[in-house]
């Protein structure tokens, strides 16, 4: 249990995630969270339409959203995160699904994303943006990083009520802390906040409520970085 506080700090955003939240959230991705990274990949997939171009998962973690939309479009996928640890584990999940082809490793913060403005046709993230120190800083990179026509999917979420049930059943029996650390995550408080921070910087966006989680859908019209 000290072992698992200790942890909750590191997923607190106090410091990268090292060796034991990068094997934890590896092996939960395996198990309890195995559903819901296809959902997620088919409802943003769905929902976006791009298939194609290039795609960065922000805090890519074991790299299991990366696979998912790798999976089932043709999009070439960067699994991006700043926890080497974590990389480690996405390398040797991507070589497991035979997708090294497909998806590639980078390495950086999303507040100083490595790659050139208008670059990327999708930019995904799941349970990362609640770590990020500076969500203003985060999102204007994100923008500048985006294509024009291109669209985020970024938030927390589970693919669907039935699963974020049976998720919910399963971490409350794991670690009791958990739920409500979820529920800080997605409280109607912090997507103020998200909502707070787009409006300063001024992107067109829109906020999608299903499925239990907020995503935030930016569309890019002008080509580079804001003003
Ligand atoms: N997206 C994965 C998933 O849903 O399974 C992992 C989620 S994990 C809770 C959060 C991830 O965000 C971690 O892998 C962490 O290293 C990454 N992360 C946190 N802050 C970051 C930052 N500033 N830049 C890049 N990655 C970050």
């Amino acid at each position: 249990m000290v072992t698992q506080k200790r942890d909750e700090i590191n997923m607190q955003g106090k410091k990268k995630f090292g060796k034991k939240s990068a094997n934890q959230m590896n092996d939960i991705s395996k198990t309890v969270f195995a559903p819901v990274y296809p959902a997620i990949a088919k409802n943003l997939v769905e929902e976006l339409k791009i298939k194609e171009g290039i795609c960065i998962d922000l805090g890519s973690g074991p790299g299991s959203l990366a696979i998912a939309v790798a999976k089932i479009t043709d999009l070439n996928v960067i699994s991006f995160d700043n926890s080497r640890e974590m990389q480690r584990k996405a390398e040797e999940n991507i070589k497991n699904a035979g997708l090294s082809g497909k998806i590639s490793i980078l390495h950086g913060d999303v507040h100083k994303i490595p790659l050139d403005n208008d670059y990327a046709d999708l930019i995904i993230s799941r349970g990362s943006m609640f770590f990020w120190e500076d969500i203003n800083k985060a999102f204007r990179e994100i923008y500048r990083v985006l294509k024009p026509g291109g669209k985020t999917y970024i938030g927390g979420g589970f693919g669907s009520e039935e699963i974020f049930e049976n998720v919910c059943r399963e971490m409350d029996r794991l670690n009791p802390e958990w739920s409500d650390l979820r529920k800080k995550n997605l409280s109607e408080e912090n997507k103020k906040r998200f909502e707070t921070a787009l409006e300063n910087i001024g992107v067109t966006y829109e906020i999608n409520t299903k499925e239990n989680g907020f995503w935030i859908i930016i569309s890019k019209e002008t080509p580079g970085a804001l003003p």
